[in-house]
């Protein structure tokens, strides 16, 4: 059955006004699944017209922080409620194995319950500024918070977003990617059975061109907060400077993972496949060159060749499948094209490399493992980001040139080092230019901890406390002590 997705706008589910539709595929096997709205202009600026009133009107912002974190609470529990139905959604629209779908429902969930408890926390601080005078300061919701989330994690992106700007009292936009809309909408339907007020939170699908640079540019949005691809996030940010929003940007990277001599040969190779072939590839953080050190080189490439060639890449929904399918064709297209160029730049492949036709697959989007060494810093596949399952390995001689090539790239989103030597891996680690990072694992990390990238990888932080000041504007507040006039003028 072809579900037919609506927009949800002042707390209705609406048809658009556009009959073009975009179909919504499982990238698995090209089934169509779902037609997906194209919002016009005018009904994302409804929405955003909507949030704005819902804002004013206090009926949210004015709510008392634990009031909010009751509605998030409810949230949080219709999601663990539905939270099979959630993972197979995202598995069916992005293409994920289950088990990293499931993950996906699971964290989102809990990052619903996590903003609820910071609300239940101190906010503010007291300054004893004088003996005459006291300062406070107070954190406020910003107004109307456009978010706008790409496909690689349709449900976590949104919800990093949407559970602090609403925890903060703002009103929200959601703008899901074109292509991978059902958790966001499911989510949707689970806040209308809460306790959030009508017309706080909206559902605008469409393209990026309308609905994304109508959001990015409106005079009556205060936040637009963007995770997605470098070249879309500096055009978002020329977008936001009518009224000089603020911009929160999570965007690309091409992250080093770099393994010394002295690590554990078994550990670094296991977590230098889950870093690169975990969500097959399509993963901001993922580690896409690997820097190994001269005197475990060899035998680190031999060792990870062979556990790569095993991977079992396949459709999510088969228990044996490790790695999913690439989420849509043109994104597989642009991936092949990319070990089209490594090849003829002189990378030499030694694994992977093709799309899997084989054993029914034939109609899905599946892309071999593939690993490419003698790569060299001017190469596009070592400078860009692929963001598929395609992973550069090159050689360094010591901890210089680990640094050295770790930042050598215009990201600075996440990094790790592999070694026994703690003092060693802490040294180099420190060195490493990016805002997440790991020493002796990859990828792991949880709601608590800042979620952002330095240098082209980003503007701002998600998650904790971090997440919760970025949708917040902080007031200060001046108190007298002493009620005499000031005399300043005679
Ligand atoms: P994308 O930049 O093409 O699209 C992201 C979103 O922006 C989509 O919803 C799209 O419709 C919208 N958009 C497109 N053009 C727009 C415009 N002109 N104005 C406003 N919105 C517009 O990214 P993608 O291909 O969906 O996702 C992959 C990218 O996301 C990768 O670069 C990846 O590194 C990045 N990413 C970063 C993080 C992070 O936390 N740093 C997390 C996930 C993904």
């Amino acid at each position: 059955m072809t579900l037919n997705l609506k927009l949800y706008i002042n707390g209705e589910w609406i048809e658009s006004n556009n009959p073009d539709k975009q179909d919504i595929l499982n990238p698995a096997n090209q089934q169509i699944i779902a037609k997906a709205p194209k919002a016009t202009k005018e009904e994302t600026e409804k929405a955003i017209h909507m949030a704005k009133t819902a804002f004013e009107s206090g009926v949210w912002s004015e709510r008392t922080p634990q009031e909010r974190a009751q509605t998030l609470l409810e949230i949080a529990e219709k999601m663990e409620e539905s939270m099979d139905e959630l993972a197979d959604l995202e598995m069916q629209n992005n293409g994920k194995t289950r088990r990293e779908a499931q993950a996906d429902a699971a964290e989102a969930a809990n990052t619903f319950r996590y903003y609820a408890g910071l609300l239940n926390h101190p906010n503010g601080q007291i300054y004893e500024a004088s003996q005459d005078m006291q300062t406070m300061i107070v954190k406020e919701p910003m107004g109307v918070a456009g978010l706008i989330v790409p496909w690689n994690f349709p449900l976590l992106m949104s919800v990093w977003k949407m559970a602090p700007a609403l925890a903060a009292g703002n009103s929200i936009i959601l703008k899901p990617a074109e292509i991978t809309p059902l958790t966001a909408v499911k989510v949707f339907e689970l806040m209308d059975q809460t306790s959030l007020p009508k017309g706080v939170a909206h559902l605008v699908m469409g393209s990026g061109a309308i609905v994304g640079q109508t959001i990015a540019e409106s005079d009556h949005v205060d936040i637009v907060s963007f995770t997605g691809s470098t070249g879309v996030g500096r055009q978002i940010m020329k977008a936001a400077t009518g009224n000089l929003k603020k911009v929160s940007l999570e965007l690309g990277g091409k992250s080093p993972n770099i393994i010394f001599d002295d690590a554990d040969l078994e550990t670094a190779v296991d977590y230098a496949l889950f870093g690169i072939f975990m969500g097959a590839g399509q993963v901001c953080s993922s580690g896409s060159r690997i820097l190994v050190q001269e005197g475990i080189y060899d035998k680190f490439v031999t060792t990870y060749v062979a556990r790569a060639k095993a991977i079992k890449v396949g459709p999510g929904n088969e228990e044996s499948s490790e790695v999913g399918a690439i989420v849509s064709k043109k994104h597989m297209e642009s991936i092949l094209e990319y070990i089209r160029i490594g090849k003829e730049e002189g990378a030499t492949l030694l694994c992977g490399g093709k799309r899997i036709e084989r054993d029914g697959m034939e109609k899905g989007f599946f892309i071999e493992p593939t690993v490419f060494t003698d790569v060299t810093s001017d190469m596009r596949i070592v400078r860009e980001e692929i963001f598929g399952p395609v992973v550069v390995i090159q050689k360094f001689k010591d901890e210089e040139e680990a640094i050295k090539l770790a930042n050598d790239t215009e990201f600075g989103l996440a990094g790790a080092v592999f070694s026994k030597d703690q003092h060693k891996a802490m040294r180099v680690i420190q060195k490493v230019r990016a805002g997440i990072t790991w020493v002796n694992t990859y990828h792991l990390t949880n709601v608590q901890a800042p979620w952002g990238g330095y240098k082209q990888s980003g503007i701002g932080r998600s998650l904790g406390t971090y997440g919760l000041d970025e949708y917040q504007e902080t007031k200060q507040i001046n108190i007298s002590l002493n009620p005499q006039p000031i005399q300043w003028f005679e």
